[in-house]
């Protein structure tokens, strides 16, 4: 019913008070400095107006009403009415507001309870405390979302609320852990407040001086710690995150609609992070799901290099085949949790989240992890997998369309790159092999088997196929990371070998030539031998890409015209 600014008690960090909502309307229980200072992160313009209620005048419960005036004149401009629960005490309030310098009684309106017309409002409860408060010191009974709620103020006993506490009802009771005669002291109100939880009272324990103490001494009691306010409508981080969100999307947009050297890692990239950044994690990464391989692997990540992992390990996995989200805030209690990337980063998970992304038929391709939210509580199972889930569709479209585009870049037969792998290629890895006058030196050779069709025609199809299969992983074994093999078409291929004249491609080509020539190929239960025929040249920036080829291909044509299973160059 009530939210706390704070709970605590005279020399506490954050001093008792409370609010809550009306209506559009605030209702706050006492100011103290400490409260004024959360007040001033939130935003208070949501308000059409702000009521507070003051239980008493000591310091630690009204120090921040002057401070909350002149910010509601001057800045928030949202009316403010100071309740004082008596008449006696409104011109305490009266004396101590007319006397702040700056605090002009026109900012503000004062009034004592008896002219306050509210639903909310039931009565104020005079009770005792300090000697100097007597009959000064006051709690409130009120009417919050239909509910009855009493709360005490500070008080030495409970007796003056008794008879507003029914069954159902909301006490929050002042406590302390060390005995005085002004507060209620825990040790002796153990079982009176036991009694009440027992008889179907909400209690929840406020202005306390020692909560440790307080939590042990009334641990068996069913009373709780009156809950303190998490940024219930705090502005102050607001801005800052759709700061940080905007500015991601701002980037995005730009580098993908601006800029033609954009792929989808530059994407993935910008969505893990704008994942990060919307739940306020630590840690983002972004995961493919390979069902033929029974592997996921991170295709973005915060801090670490690629990790490939088996689908049935850890809690992407368990996302992945239990088609869910899947939060835990205590991994390491976790069974599926898989600590081994901890083991081998250092880094120590203490929250983690998943969200199984799918494609646009409804099939789970991959997954969104973000680990440690910034925050104690650890991640909110509701509200946080709302927050995320644009990002994480945009992740499963962009994943989707990453993993079309690597499908059309691929042969099925051979799994090397194909005309299309070799075009794309051009356009984002050789680029810089493309200027003429850049000093760098590229290389390329066609190559076609010998007298292939024979082999289909005498062992048949299956065969054939398998001739290239052997071929092709034969050619891949050649590529260092500067070379890349593709299949050009039936039985063509052609490598492209970067930092490597044309010495270079005539030596590899001759390397593979002898290595095919002494190869006894199983294909399709059959033994079986081939050759190869080459023609290579240096890759000359001035012409264009068909040109080039065009040069090599015509030097394979001499190899082929000259006797085949042999290389040219010239
Ligand atoms: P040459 O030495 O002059 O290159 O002779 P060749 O028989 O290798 O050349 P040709 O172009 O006459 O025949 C190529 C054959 O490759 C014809 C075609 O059916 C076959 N082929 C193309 N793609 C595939 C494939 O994916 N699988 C199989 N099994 N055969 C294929
Ligand atoms: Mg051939
Ligand atoms: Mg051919």
């Amino acid at each position: 019913m009530l939210t706390f600014l704070g709970r605590g008690s005279a020399f506490a960090d954050e001093h008792n008070s409370a609010f809550f909502i009306d209506n559009g309307n605030l209702i706050l229980i006492d100011c103290p400095m400490s409260s004024f200072e959360k007040l001033n992160d939130m935003n208070l313009t949501l308000f059409d107006h702000i009521y507070l209620l003051v239980t008493h005048t000591h310091g630690d419960h009204v120090s921040g009403i002057g401070m909350l005036v002149d910010l509601l004149q001057f800045s928030v401009k949202t009316p403010v009415t100071i309740v004082a629960p008596s008449k006696e005490v409104e011109g305490d309030l009266f004396y101590l507001l007319s006397r702040i310098e700056g605090c002009n009684a026109s900012w503000y309106e004062l009034i004592n309870s008896e002219e306050l017309d509210a639903d909310w409002f039931v009565c104020p409860i005079q009770t005792t405390h300090t000697e100097e408060l007597a009959g000064k010191c006051f709690g409130y009974c009120l009417t919050v979302d239909g509910n009855r709620v009493v709360y005490t103020g500070d008080s030495n006993t409970l007796i003056p609320y008794e008879k507003y506490i029914s069954d159902g009802s909301y006490l929050y009771v002042e406590m302390s852990a060390y005995k005085s005669p002004v507060h209620l002291y825990c040790v002796d109100m153990k079982d009176k407040i036991k009694e009440l939880v027992d008889r179907g009272v909400h209690v929840y324990l406020m202005h306390m001086d020692d909560e440790k103490r307080i939590g042990e001494v009334m641990k068996d009691t069913g009373a709780e710690f009156a809950p303190l306010e998490k940024s219930a409508f705090t502005i102050q981080d607001t801005p800052r995150m759709l700061d940080g969100i905007f500015t991601i999307t701002d980037s995005l947009y730009k580098d993908m609609c601006m800029n033609n050297n954009t792929d989808h890692q530059l994407l993935f990239s910008y969505l893990t992070e704008l994942g990060k950044t919307i739940v306020d994690a630590d840690r983002a990464s972004f995961w493919k799901w390979d069902k033929r391989k029974n592997q996921i692997w991170t295709m973005s990540a915060t801090d670490v290099d690629r990790i490939i992992i088996s689908d049935d390990k850890g809690l992407v996995g368990k996302a992945l085949r239990n088609k869910q989200t899947v939060i835990t805030n205590d991994p390491y209690n976790d069974p599926d949790f898989n600590s081994d990337v901890d083991i081998q980063t250092g880094y120590k998970t203490k929250s983690v989240l998943v969200l199984p992304v799918a494609d646009v038929n409804g099939d789970f391709i991959g997954a969104l992890q973000l680990i440690n939210k910034n925050d104690e509580a650890g991640f909110d199972e509701d509200i946080d997998p709302k927050k995320l889930s644009l990002a994480a569709l945009v992740c499963g479209i962009a994943l989707e369309s990453e993993t079309f585009l690597e499908d059309s870049h691929h042969d099925r037969l051979t799994g090397l790159k194909n005309r299309m792998g070799f075009y794309y290629d051009f356009s984002k890895r050789y680029r810089e092999y493309l200027i003429a006058g850049s000093g760098k030196t590229m290389s390329v050779f066609i190559c076609d088997i010998d007298r292939f069709k024979l082999v289909n025609d005498t062992y048949g199809h299956n065969a054939g196929d398998d001739v290239l299969r052997f071929t092709s992983q034969l050619l891949e074994s050649f590529c260092s990371d500067k070379d890349s093999v593709y299949r050009w078409g039936g039985e063509e291929f052609v490598m492209v070998m970067r930092d490597t004249d044309l010495e270079g491609a005539v030596k590899k080509a001759e390397e593979i030539r002898l290595k095919l020539q002494g190869s006894e190929i199983v294909a399709d239960g059959n033994n079986i031998k081939c050759t190869l025929s080459f023609g290579c040249s240096l890759f000359e920036p001035s012409k264009s890409i068909e040109e080039n080829i065009s040069d090599a291909d015509e030097r394979l044509y001499t190899a082929k015209e000259t006797g085949r299973n042999k290389v040219c160059w010239e």
